[in-house]
This record gives structure tokens, sequence and C-alpha cells, in this order.
């Protein structure tokens, strides 16, 4: 097993990664920014190296910078964490250049499932089920005129290389195809530098499922169920929840083991997400993430298994730990994600925290960076941390999250707390009766 790893990532992910480390006897190296100085993982780890200035292009996204690092502290593996550099092929093929081990899945991998298009066939060849639409991109708006007809209005335009809810623009209707698919287009070259798009069925009321796999790299495969993250903000998550409400054992089984076995075949290594639309009984495949998510904290909860754990110990040659026969479902699980923005308009706030205070108790996890008197910098993902209860069934976890919430105090700026106090009496929320276009129609007549 590795002796000492390096953590290429900032806030609740970096302290995440650090923890599992230091469990597994495992010294940790931070990275930070000049902005980042008086930052937690800087404090938490055994080690810490500036990489640059405050831009995330010249420090938490400075290959050469990490590099060195890694090189200078004498750490054998890098841990990603999400966003940054995670999903970068090149990055990983660098880092293997330089006899450094990647905490996560293969260069190759990545760049399959970064392109959502190599994606999507890849998928559609290994037995999963997709959002119908068009084969592979479409070069030119004759053609988009031909596929939309086929497919049937509303269609969803789709950059192959968009991510994080941009490069994506619906058209209702023939008369918005052409403003759709040009801005589809424009945004995926300005945004991700690939112009590539692709055509979809806009599905009207679907729920967002994603299935959680974990592969050993040698076509051993397991799922750790679905999470349902239906409620969203301009495509970005706010609210998770596992296991999904709308799931049953049956399509849990069904849908995890054709995950699981598209997985295997491909010798899959790490943790994987794949996201798919759920409408009437039916999954259709949108994309997979080749690192681990946001929202994995529910998974462990319900499962009792560590993901960080088990991604470096797959990583430094060992096996995976358990098998599909060892993962009991057990109880219910919900996070919120809390950013430093300003409400109705979700404004980024950055700013001196005042006073932090986080919430306690049987089944409370809460995963945060911020400290008393920590000032979060304005440069960054406003991310500022995670509440996730874990209860005997979906009414316990719901109370529970409520109790949490009222003994949570982040003062000094504003967060989005105010939202999930206000969400939890909703009659929709406490039945689970909820789709991805609720929240945003929510947010329209409530905020
Ligand atoms: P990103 O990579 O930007 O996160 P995804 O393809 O994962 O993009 O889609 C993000 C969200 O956009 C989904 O969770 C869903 O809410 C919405 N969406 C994507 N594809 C469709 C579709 N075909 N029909 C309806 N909504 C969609």
């Amino acid at each position: 097993m590795f002796e000492k790893i390096l953590i290429a990532n900032r806030g609740e992910i970096a302290l995440r990664v650090i923890r599992a480390a230091r469990e597994m006897g495992i010294k940790s190296v931070a990275v930070h920014s000049t902005a980042d100085s008086d930052a937690m993982h800087v404090r938490m780890a055994d080690e810490a190296i500036c990489i640059g200035p405050p831009p995330g292009v010249d420090s938490y996204l400075s290959i050469s910078s990490i590099i060195s690092a890694c090189e200078v502290t004498g750490a054998q593996a890098i841990h990603p964490g999400y966003g940054f550099l995670s999903e970068n092929a090149n990055f990983v093929q660098i880092v293997q250049d330089h006899d450094i081990t990647f905490i996560g899945p293969t260069a190759e991998h990545i760049r399959i499932m970064g392109d959502k298009i190599t994606a999507k066939e890849t998928m559609k060849a290994l037995g999963v089920p997709c959002v119908p639409g068009s084969e592979g991109g479409v070069p030119d708006y004759e053609t988009a005129q031909k596929v939309a007809e086929e497919v049937g209005y509303p269609v969803i335009i789709k950059a192959t290389a968009g991510g994080g809810g941009r490069g994506m623009k619906l058209a209702k209707s023939a008369d918005e195809l052409e403003t759709a698919f040009r801005t589809a287009r424009s945004e995926g070259k300005s945004v991700f530098g690939n112009d590539e798009v692709y055509i979809e069925k806009y599905l009207g009321a679907p729920r967002h499922i994603e299935v959680q796999v974990f592969g050993d790299g040698k076509g051993k495969a397991v799922h750790l169920g679905e999470r349902d993250c239906s409620l969203q903000r301009r495509h970005q998550k706010v609210f998770e929840e596992a296991p999904g409400p709308s799931i049953t054992p049956e399509l849990r089984d069904k849908i995890g083991k054709t995950c699981a076995d598209a997985v295997a075949r491909i010798n899959y290594i790490g943790a994987g997400t794949i996201e798919f639309l759920y409408e009437n009984g039916e999954f259709f495949f949108i994309e997979m993430n080749t690192r681990l998510q946001v929202e994995h904290p529910v998974t462990e909860a319900i499962f009792g298994v560590d993901l960080v754990r088990e991604q470096i110990r797959v990583a430094g040659g060992l096996s995976m730990s358990f098998g599909q026969d060892d993962l009991d479902l057990h109880g219910h699980a919900i996070e919120v994600r809390i950013n430093a923005e300003k409400l109705p308009n979700f404004s980024p706030c950055p700013g001196k925290i005042t006073a932090f205070h986080a919430p306690g108790g049987l089944g409370v996890r809460m995963d945060s960076a911020l400290y008393n008197g920590y000032s979060i910098p304005p440069y960054y993902d406003s991310l500022i941390g995670k509440l996730i209860v874990h209860g005997r069934d979906r009414p316990e976890a719901l109370a529970r999250l409520k109790r949490a919430l009222g003994e949570l105090i982040v003062d000094g700026i504003d967060t989005t707390l105010p939202l999930f106090h206000a969400l939890l009496d909703e009659p929709d929320i406490q039945t689970g009766d909820y789709d991805i276009h609720w929240l945003e129609h929510w947010l329209e007549t409530n905020l």
C-alpha cells in the first residue's frame, strides 16, 4: 500500500480524502493556492505545499505544479477528488508517465466517458438503455432538422464535451431548433473547446437516477444501488437521496446489474456513476462520471462502506473489500448541498465566517472545510459543506434532516440553508413526489 498520497483538490473533498488516508495509515499531502494558505485541508494534511496563485488554472489545474509537488514530497499516488483535474485524461497520462499512481480510472475510460457521444455509443454496445436521439454527432443544421423530426419534439441539443449543466439547449418545436442548435455549438466551443453536438429526445417529467458502480480493473464490478438527484437548479443538483423514492428493489437489482456488468466488461477500475433519466418505469442513460461524486456519502450511509478507502485500495493493487453479496442496503440517507450563495438569485457570496457550528448526533454527518473565522475565497466553487443524514427509513431521515438543519450555524455570509428549511415543509418533498423540473417551478413561485 502507498505510504503517502497527494490530494489534488481543496475544500470538503480534500478533507474527505485525508480522513480516509489517515484511517489507512497513509500520510497525506495537501496542495494549495496562495488564497488557501489558511484552508482547513492545509491544516489537516500531514504536509502542505503551495502550488500557485489563486486562479484555479494557475494552481489546482496546473499539472506541472502538481507533479512537482509529488516529486518534492515523495507522494506515490494522487487522489483528484471531484472537479478540477478529476476527469482530465491528459492529466492521468502525465501522472502515469511520472510513475505516480492515479487514484481513479484509466485515461482511456476517462476519455471515452468524457465525450458524451462516445460514452453513449459505448454504453449502448454494453446493453445499457439510452435516451433516443441522433446516432452520434450532428454536423449541421440540415441534419439537425432531419433528426429532430425523426426523434420528435421537444428535443435537447447537447455539446458532446459539455458538463455541469452547460452546453445544453432545449428546442420545444421546429422554430426553436436553429437557435438551440447554434447556441449549443457555440457554448460547446467557447466553454469546452469542442463544438460537436448531438440530439436527444427531451423527456417531459423524468427523475434523475444515478447508479453507483465500483470496479477492480480486472473484470469484477459491483453496484451500490441508486441515488435520486432530481432536485436540481439549472441542471445542478442541490438535494440527493438514496435509495430513490420511486425505485423498487426489483428495479434496483435489474438496472444495478446492467450497470455492474457493463463496467465489468470494460475492466473499469474504481468508483463511477452511471446517470439515467427515469420515466414511466424506464431508464435512459445520459452520461457516466468517472470519479467520486459530490453526493457519494448518501450511498456510503446506506451501504456502510467507505468509497474513498476502496478507491485507494484498488489503486494500490489490492482487491475490493466487498462483493455484490456483501452489499446490503440499510435505511435511507439524504444530502443537502450548502453553497455560499445569496437567495433568491443564488449569487456567489464569499466572505468571512463569523460563527460556525456543525450539527451532530445519531445519523448526522457534516462534510465541510469551514471553521470559525475562516474567510471563503472568491475564486472557487461555492459549495461550502454537505449535510448528510441517515435514518432507518425516509420519514426518519427527513425528521433528522430538519433537526440537524436547526442545529447548524453558518454566520457571516449568505448560504442556501433557508432553501432547505423551506423545502422540508413541502408535501411533495415529504412524499418524495418530484421530478427534475420540480425545484425550478417551486423557485419561480416561492422565492
Ligand atoms: P451535465 O454533464 O452537464 O451534468 P447531463 O447530460 O448529465 O449534463 O444532464 C444534466 C441534467 O440535464 C439532467 O440531470 C436532467 O435534469 C437534464 N437533462 C439532460 N438530458 C435530458 C433529456 N434528454 N431530457 C430532459 N432533461 C435532460
